[in-house]
């Protein structure tokens, strides 16, 4: 038995070279959403995944993104077509980009990057995605009433998407110039009339803030608004990553690094500090300005892959992509509209609006 040494972020293990390999065929063993556990497709004997450990977050310093040790047993693969760079377990391979379907994929030079030390693990199995899928077609308004019944599904791909959470506990020092709003009366007899100004002031402090779990997606491939479409990732529930959940599966490398993410997080984290002074100052209905000092304490990390399935699917000869979250299976995706719906779907909207109008004009203008 050969052994090999996995070096990741804070952490090593020993994976042994057949860990992924059935112990009944010989084929490989995939992460099973049902079980928890590896699975064979063939013969289905399961074999248990690591004990789940809470994941290790990592301190962060500017030398993180270089200082740490990347996937070892990991390669990269580049789509010829729309540039997602996915991430495969040595022993995969796959047949046609995840994100878009193309052939041809190549293999990457590029160096891995760091080794995620969180992972929410599928929940959601292929089957199911399929399922909620359907509904999703089922409950689309506007598409054609056969969508459902004729539209063929091409085989979806488990994918995980990037993501960097970030805590730390921020000192701010603060000074601003506050306004407060008041009237006076001017002016004598014909004159006479109230104006209203400002009474500015300033006012200075220092506040504690401590973030948790502060979210920054690393992904091309998903949006953040496409992440919250299908209800967003529960991070908090994520643990330790181990390489058997990538078994079967791909991810996407991480688009964004660590050090862009940060920046972004330290955004984040400093307009909520400046609303958590603003509000200090109910008073104050005027700002001039707040200028905000903030240091950035015991910051830590997390990198985080959170599970889709994705595919595509056709209907008379065209194809529209979708996406299920792997955790609760909302799906959202692009689907055809029916010409006669839509028609008078549009006529109703003009009736209703005509109506509107029509009563505006006895209420008001009658
Ligand atoms: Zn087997
Ligand atoms: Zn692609």
């Amino acid at each position: 038995m050969r052994k090999e040494e996995v070096k990741d972020a804070g952490s090593a293990r020993e994976v042994e070279s057949d860990t992924f390999k059935c112990p009944g065929c010989g084929n490989f063993l995939k992460y099973d959403p049902e079980s928890g556990k590896m699975k064979c497709e063939y013969c289905g004997a399961e074999k248990p995944v690591p004990p789940v450990r809470e994941p290790m977050e990592l301190f962060y310093t500017s030398l993180s993104e270089q200082g740490f040790s990347g996937w070892g047993e990991v390669k990269c693969i580049q789509c010829p077509v729309c540039g997602a760079k996915t991430m495969l377990d040595k022993y995969q391979t796959v047949a046609v980009c995840p994100f878009c379907g193309a052939p041809n994929l190549v293999e990457s030079d590029e160096i891995p990057g760091l080794k995620p030390n969180a992972v929410l693990p599928f929940r959601i199995t292929e089957k199911t995605a399929h399922e909620s899928l359907k509904k999703w077609m089922g409950k689309k308004f506007l598409a054609p009433s056969d969508l459902k019944k004729n539209a063929k599904t091409s085989k979806m791909s488990g994918v995980y998407i990037p993501s960097w959470t970030f805590d730390s506990n921020v000192f701010t020092r603060y000074d601003a110039r506050l306004g407060k709003t008041y009237t006076v009366t001017v002016g004598t007899g014909k004159n006479r009339r109230t104006e209203t100004r400002v009474r500015w002031y300033n006012v200075s402090g220092t506040v504690n803030s401590y973030f948790d779990d502060i979210l920054v997606g690393a992904s091309t491939k998903m949006s953040q608004k496409q992440i919250n479409k299908i209800g967003g990732f529960d991070t908090k529930n994520s643990i330790q990553y181990e390489e058997e959940y990538l078994s079967g599966y791909s991810a996407e490398r991480y688009a964004h690094g660590l050090d862009e993410s940060w920046e972004v997080a330290k955004g984040i984290m400093t307009d909520n500090i400046r609303n958590q002074i603003r509000n200090l100052y109910p008073d104050a209905d005027r700002v001039d300005y707040i200028n905000v000092y903030p240091v950035f304490n015991e910051t830590k990390f997390k990198y985080v892959l959170a599970p889709i399935w994705t595919s595509s699917y056709r209907y008379k000869g065209k194809d529209y992509g979708f996406v299920v979250n792997g955790r609760n299976g909302r799906t959202v995706g692009k689907a055809p509209l029916s010409p006669i719906k839509t028609f008078f779907f549009a006529l109703f909207c003009a009736g209703v609006a005509a109506l509107l109008i029509w009563m505006f004009y006895l209420l008001f203008l009658s």
